[in-house]
């Protein structure tokens, strides 16, 4: 087994080391990535208004969700666990005791590559692991490693190295971006899930008034908040509630505030949604008790109001997008067809639920609420009340499935 072993102070990790791990792991082949956070850096200090090692941790598994391959990419809490300061050739011993008979490639830039004969006990580290070293700027190029690569194998013979380049190099390093999110910048060289975690907890001097986001920053913290893999749906939700919006005169502003947090709470466990309804007032039944999967709904719906100050109409389309009910409103049946058809959604049926979506807005309501019925039935499971109550409510009011 190959492992790549990539370490860092990840203060914050931004797209330059994703783009580097892809590279490595393209480049060696890798079956596995490591993404390992230091403790206390050996070879630089950590700046003051460093946040809490936990927040550094969290941004790093964000880094790792957002390479989105999770049977690969692991982060690894091995130095932050380990007191004193994150010496590279006792990690890489510890690594070798846990993965015997593993490949270790320790992967870095082009800084520590020029300097990783002055890490403490360097040939112990070139003995343990093979080394991929790659440029951070256009500048780092083949030539400018050599001289180092060959003085490497020359005081250390057991040494391993390859250069690599990243194809899709990002010029810049946390120093940088520290200050650049400091003076409310930086963005544009973080994943949306690093940045909307860094606004949502006011990391780096970042103060977000997260009542008044834009809609950039409230997609990255609605992103933040979940697995990446959700984030295709969760996008496409946002723009099939705009254009629904657009065609039945509904607010595009709140469908798309609505389709961007609506699953915000979506990987919460039963208990954290359980303690988010009872600090904000949600009453449940008996079924929302045990069913987790009915209450990211209010969840997110009450995040939606208390966090990020949505209205409302915001907060009813989103508390009624996974249950629905009778005599919604038009953003809430919207939200609960736009969540069903959006385009990368794809079961039998879709084509006509998306036909009838832009036809007659409460057909496609009744099919979506139909098709849910009839799927709890085949895996026998209890339907919930409102559902029902919305069935019989549209088919009262003249919608229908047929035609
Ligand atoms: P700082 O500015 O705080 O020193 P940094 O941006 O160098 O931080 P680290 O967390 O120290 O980030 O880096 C971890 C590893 O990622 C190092 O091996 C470093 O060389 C590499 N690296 C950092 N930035 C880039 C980048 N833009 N492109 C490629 N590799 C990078």
């Amino acid at each position: 087994m190959k492992i790549g072993v990539f370490g860092g102070t990840f203060n914050p990790p931004h797209l330059g080391h994703l783009a580097a791990a892809r590279a490595a792991i393209d480049a060696l082949e890798l079956d596995k990535l490591l993404i390992i956070p230091a403790a206390i850096p050996p070879h630089k200090e950590l700046p003051e208004g460093t946040p809490a090692p936990e927040h550094r941790l969290n941004m790093a598994a964000k880094l790792a969700d957002a390479l989105l391959l999770p049977d690969k990419v692991e982060v690894s809490t091995i130095e932050l666990d380990r007191t004193g300061k994150s010496y590279t050739s006792h990690t890489l011993a510890q690594l070798k005791e846990t993965y015997p008979g593993a490949e270790l490639w320790l992967l870095m830039g082009t800084d520590m590559f020029f300097t990783l004969h002055q890490w403490h006990d360097p040939s112990s580290i070139l003995a343990q692991a093979g080394i991929c070293a790659f440029g951070r700027s256009e500048q780092d190029n083949k030539a400018s490693f050599a001289g180092q690569a060959e003085y490497l194998k020359e005081t250390f013979p057991e040494a391993k190295i390859v250069t690599t380049q990243i194809p899709d190099l990002v010029d810049i390093s946390s120093t940088r971006l520290r200050e650049l999110l400091e003076q409310g910048g930086g963005a544009e060289y973080l994943h949306p899930s690093v940045y909307g975690y860094i606004l949502m907890n006011g990391l780096y001097g970042t103060h977000a008034d997260l009542k008044h986001l834009d809609i950039p920053e409230l997609r990255a913290c609605s992103y933040s908040m979940v697995m990446q893999k959700r984030v295709r749906h969760i996008r496409g939700t946002e723009e099939e509630a705009v254009r629904l919006a657009r065609r039945w005169g509904a607010d595009e502003e709140y469908a798309r505030r609505a389709g961007i947090l609506h699953d915000c709470t979506k990987y919460l466990e039963l208990e954290e949604q359980l303690e988010l309804c009872e600090k904000y007032g949600v009453e449940l039944d008996e079924l929302e008790h045990r069913a987790v999967k009915l209450l990211h709904s209010k969840t997110g719906a009450c995040i939606a109001r208390h966090v990020f100050g949505e209205p409302d109409e915001v907060f009813d389309a989103i508390f009624w997008h996974t249950t629905a009910k009778e005599n919604m409103t038009t953003l809430e049946k919207i939200l609960y067809v736009a969540d069903y058809m959006e385009p990368n959604r794809d079961f039998d049926g879709v084509e006509r639920l998306r036909e009838l979506a832009y036809r007659n807005l409460d057909s496609a309501l009744l099919l979506g609420v139909e098709t849910t019925i009839q799927e709890m039935k085949d895996r026998n499971l209890p339907v919930h009340s409102s559902t029902l109550r919305a069935q019989a409510w549209l088919r009262k009011h003249g919608a229908t499935t047929e035609g």
